[in-house]
């Protein structure tokens, strides 16, 4: 399999969710995968892409909706999640490229999605932590949240906080800054 290093994939994830725990017979599923890659040549993002994923064993709450505005008629118009994942891995070439995320839980919900499901995992081994990233490049003590990085950034934080497009299309804006600031420019093969 080819490694890649063309573009790196940025993804967001929302999930069904409750103020506490999961009610009796339901769990944490994914609804929608925002996705922004990043062109690495030019350190710029592409266009973003919102997936809507139709839950199968749980409902989306009132509590799920105020957070992400997302609604249980929106996302009964999207599409199962094994169909998602042949998406990433068929239009995104998910497997053969880099992706990441803006901390650790959407690479956790997937691979637990993948394995409860039988689904095969949609990306390859190489993961970046953007938020771990992030706190490292600007030696902070401890890690912040996506709105803070923007801030720092003088990014915008642009659409809505909490739907996986926008939250895709913004932390590549992180990414893509960070890139930017630290690119080296460096000729291979040169003798
Ligand atoms: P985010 O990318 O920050 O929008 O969060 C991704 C998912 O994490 C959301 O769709 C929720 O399922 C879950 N989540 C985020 N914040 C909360 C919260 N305050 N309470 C419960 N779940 C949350
Ligand atoms: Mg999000």
């Amino acid at each position: 399999m080819a490694k890649k290093l063309d573009q790196i994939l940025v993804v967001d994830i929302e999930s069904t969710c409750w103020q506490g725990n999961p009610p009796a017979g339901q769990e944490n599923e994914i609804i929608e995968i925002g996705i922004c890659p990043i062109d690495i040549a030019t350190g710029e993002r592409l266009e973003k892409e919102s997936i809507l994923v139709k839950p199968e064993r749980s409902q989306v709450s009132q509590f799920c909706t105020n957070l992400t505005t997302l609604t249980q008629a929106q996302v009964n118009l999207g599409i199962s999640f094994e169909s998602a994942c042949s998406i990433l891995k068929k239009k995104y070439l998910s497997k053969d490229r880099v992706w990441a995320s803006y901390g650790d839980y959407d690479r956790r919900q997937f691979e637990k999605q993948c394995q409860s499901r039988h689904i095969s995992y949609p990306f390859g081994t190489r993961h970046i932590n953007i938020k771990t990233l992030f706190g490292i490049i600007h030696a902070m003590p401890n890690e912040i949240g996506m709105d803070m990085a923007l801030e720092l950034l003088n990014l915008p934080l642009e659409g809505t906080h909490h739907r996986g497009g926008d939250d895709a299309w913004n932390i590549a804006g992180i990414l893509s800054k960070l890139i930017l600031q630290k690119r080296i420019n460096v000729t291979l093969g040169a003798s």
